[in-house]
């Protein structure tokens, strides 16, 4: 579904992706782990056209994107994005967060909008917030809502970058369990994450990437159990 080939990223000298391969097939969810500035985010990002590549090809669908070219809106409409630090709108209500990209972006009549809106919040297990505002909700109903929110643009594929990682411990569990059912549900996702549970559990494949350059792949127990490089073997002893 995403494909990506010899992706090159710069900020100034700084080399921050290095000849980065990498594909997700529909309906897997891939684990992307590594050290802090490793460049997880800056590849996400890249994905979604956040940030643009300097060298090197992003297919959706065995089409290239090319950013001079494409309505970047609407690869935005197909890859959803979730942040460590939920980036709800504060001025608005759950409801007017999950409605206003298929309101504005989409043109949905809001009632239709709204069906929808309500459908996704109960999904997530919000069915009674609709009318709060984020700043009454915790960490993890504010995670649950950002899914809904990106969910309401109907996506072919989620980026989640460190969803769950600025939450306090007990709200971890409500976020991951909303992912795993999105994952049940065949959505394609790649999930930077440092929840080997989640991995271990939910993942297809994990990739790790060091300073910028994707050193293993493989299923997500087999790496746990006996990772090939060194580095993956001395990262793996610092998480878990
Ligand atoms: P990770 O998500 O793995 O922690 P990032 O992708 O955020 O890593 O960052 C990779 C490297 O790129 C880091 O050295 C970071 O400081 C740098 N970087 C990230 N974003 C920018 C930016 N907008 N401008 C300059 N440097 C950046
Ligand atoms: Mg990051």
């Amino acid at each position: 579904m995403i494909r990506v080939e010899k992706l090159n990223k710069f900020f100034g000298d700084l080399h921050v992706l290095k000849d980065v391969d990498f594909s997700v097939n529909e309906s897997e969810v891939v684990v992307l782990i590594g050290a802090s500035g490793s460049g997880k985010s800056t590849l996400l990002r890249c994905l979604n056209f956040l940030e643009m590549k300097d060298t090197g090809s992003i297919f959706i669908d065995q089409n290239e994107i090319d950013e001079r070219k494409e309505n970047l809106n609407l690869v935005r409409q197909r890859v959803g994005m979730v942040f460590q630090h939920f980036n709800l709108f504060p001025h608005m209500t759950v409801m007017e967060n999950v409605t206003s990209g298929p309101i504005n972006v989409k043109k949905t009549p809001k009632s239709k909008a709204e069906r929808e809106g309500k459908e996704l919040l109960k999904k997530v297990g919000l069915g009674d917030k609709y009318d709060v505002f984020p700043s009454r909700l915790s960490g993890g109903q504010k995670q649950r809502v950002a899914i809904a929110r990106s969910l309401a643009m109907k996506p072919d594929v989620m980026l989640f970058d460190e969803p769950t990682s600025a939450l306090d411990p007990e709200l971890v569990g409500e976020v991951l369990s909303t992912m795993k059912q999105l994952a049940k549900e065949g959505m394609t996702m790649i999930v930077v994450t440092h929840e080997m549970g989640f991995a271990r559990e939910v993942g297809d494949s994990l990739v790790y990437l060091h300073d910028g350059r994707i050193v293993e792949t493989g299923q997500p127990k087999d790496i746990f159990k006996n990772p090939r490089e060194e580095r993956t073997k001395e990262f793996l002893g610092t998480i878990l």
